[in-house]
């Protein structure tokens, strides 16, 4: 490592955050980072155990009430700050960032503002949250709607945005007044403990977040959500965990926000601008190496322009740099370990034996790192498992419809129901394909739906709940209705 990335990994805390203190793991066992460029151990942090758990909540309950009781502007000038903390390390973030999880600096500062973004949007959200007063139908009673913060709140990111799931999470929470034990994932811990100095930097109080590294991520959280406790589980992750922790919320009845898997149909009509598709499906497939639950999956593109668009998006992944993040000329980092390699392997061999051709790229490079070829292959059947599962790695598969109704049926043809793009120059037919769809998002003429100030989540498969927007602060809020007698 050059001396500056080891000056800036040694600066993060490797402790547990618990109370407003910097702590060591019951029994003091640690776990190992890796940085997925070189396949070496940047450092050690703290391996929480169940006990941890506990203490980590026994502080967010203690903070909670004084929590709950701040002015909202009090609340509102401390994510505030944090925002502006954050800004001003965004290069210091950015390159912790680029070391634990891969993606080109370029990116990651691109997501440390994206990340900041959050804390901006809800400290201006956290001085608007509302109740309604209105009088009954039968003009006797009146109703008063009132929101307060749900209690402690656990959450568990994942490490594909390391800082960004973090910010988007814990935003609407310390807006609304809720308290926070953070777990984020293995892989990636360190964006968030750098995430806990720059909130103690903004003055929050001990015991309002909470941060919690574990190499036991099942049991920490089933620990936590059987205590009383605990009222908010926000998770983001994998379909497959989503189900497991929702069925466990479900014994404890405890409020969720789930947002989980995608399979994005990336769908371009034959009266698109081709040019303009192709340039946004370079971001929609290619941001984060195509490890994002928003990456485009499956590209359903008209018969008639498929061999032109599936040539020039070709061309344009074929001029990618490949290397590590923090290189100035790398477009593509390395996927996170060798399970991300073996999986996207595995995909694209299976495609080609059901019969897609590749136009570029199509395989693994593990000389340094976990490194996949920026690829595009064609002729993909939307039966193959490429078209079916999150690839997750950045491999272009093409699909080609004949019709808008089969553009739509192939687009719904999944489980999942994140996000869909749409390309076409007619807005009768955009609005149209529209509602057809049944995702939480879509983008028309655009690769990036991603904005602070949009409500981000799915449906299906994809999960419930939204963050971001004016919606994600409700995801922290209860709501009480009082009847009050008009005429006593
Ligand atoms: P993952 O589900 O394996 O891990 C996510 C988090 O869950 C990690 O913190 C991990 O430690 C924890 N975890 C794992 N097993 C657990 C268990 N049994 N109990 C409790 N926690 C557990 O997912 P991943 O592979 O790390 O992340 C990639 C997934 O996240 C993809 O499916 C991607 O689409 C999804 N994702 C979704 C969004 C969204 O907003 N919809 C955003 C980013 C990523």
């Amino acid at each position: 490592m050059a001396l500056g990335e080891v000056e800036a990994v040694a600066k993060v805390g490797k402790g547990l955050f618990i109370g407003g203190k910097w702590v060591d793991a019951a029994g003091g066992k640690t776990f190992s980072v890796e940085d997925p460029s070189t396949r070496s151990p940047l450092c050690e942090v703290a391996d929480a155990t169940i006990e941890d758990a506990i203490a980590a909540l026994d502080a967010a309950h203690g903070a909670f009430e004084a929590w709950a009781a701040t002015p909202p502007r009090y609340r509102a000038e401390i994510i505030r700050r944090a925002y502006e903390i954050i800004m001003a390390r965004s290069e210091e973030l950015a390159l912790i960032m680029t070391l634990e999880m891969g993606k080109p600096l370029a990116e990651a500062r691109g997501e440390v503002a994206y990340a900041a973004d959050f804390f901006r949007w809800f400290a201006e959200e956290a001085v608007r949250i509302d109740g309604r007063f209105y009088v009954a139908p039968d003009g006797n009673s009146r109703v008063l709607t009132m929101k307060q913060p749900v209690g402690v709140a656990y959450m568990i990111t994942p490490w594909n945005f390391p800082l960004a799931m973090a910010t988007r999470k814990m935003g609407p929470a310390l807006a609304a007044g809720a308290t926070v034990v953070l777990k984020p994932a293995e892989q990636t811990p360190l964006c968030s403990l750098a995430l806990a100095s720059i909130l103690e930097e903004a003055g929050l109080p001990a015991g309002v977040v909470n941060i919690i590294t574990t190499s036991d991520p099942a049991g920490v959280s089933e620990a936590l959500m059987n205590d009383d406790r605990l009222r908010k589980v926000s998770f983001t992750g994998s379909t497959e965990v989503g189900k497991i922790l929702a069925e466990r919320a479900g014994r404890r009845l405890l409020r969720v926000s789930m947002e989980l898997g995608g399979n994005a149909p990336f769908i371009v009509f034959d009266d698109a601008d081709i040019d303009l598709a192709v340039g946004q499906a370079m971001i929609a497939k290619m941001r984060n190496m195509g490890e994002a639950c928003t990456s485009a999956n499956r590209f359903l593109v008209d018969s008639k322009i498929a061999s032109e668009f599936s040539e020039k998006l070709a061309d344009r992944m074929s001029h990618l740099n490949v290397g590590r993040g923090t290189e100035a000329d790398t477009n593509v980092g390395p996927l996170i370990d060798q399970a991300a390699i073996d999986k996207v392997t595995s995909l694209v061999s299976d495609a080609v034996a059901n019969g897609a051709a590749i136009l570029t790229g199509g395989r693994a490079n593990l000389d340094d790192g976990y490194f996949f070829e920026p690829t595009v292959i064609v002729g993909t059947s939307s039966n193959s498992s490429i078209s079916k599962n999150e690839i997750f790695g950045p491999v272009a598969s093409v699909v080609t419809f004949n019709d808008e109704a089969e553009a739509i049926d192939l687009a719904n043809g999944t489980e999942y129901g994140l996000v869909a793009y749409v390309f076409t120059n007619n807005l009768s037919r955009g609005l149209r394909v529209i509602e057809a769809l049944k995702t939480g998002m879509v983008g028309l003429n655009q690769g990036l739906v991603s904005n602070a100030a949009a409500p981000f989540g799915g449906v299906k498969d994809s999960g419930f709940g939204r963050e971001g927007g004016f919606e994600g602060i409700e995801e922290y809020l209860d709501l009480k209705y009082v009847a009050i007698n008009h005429r006593a």
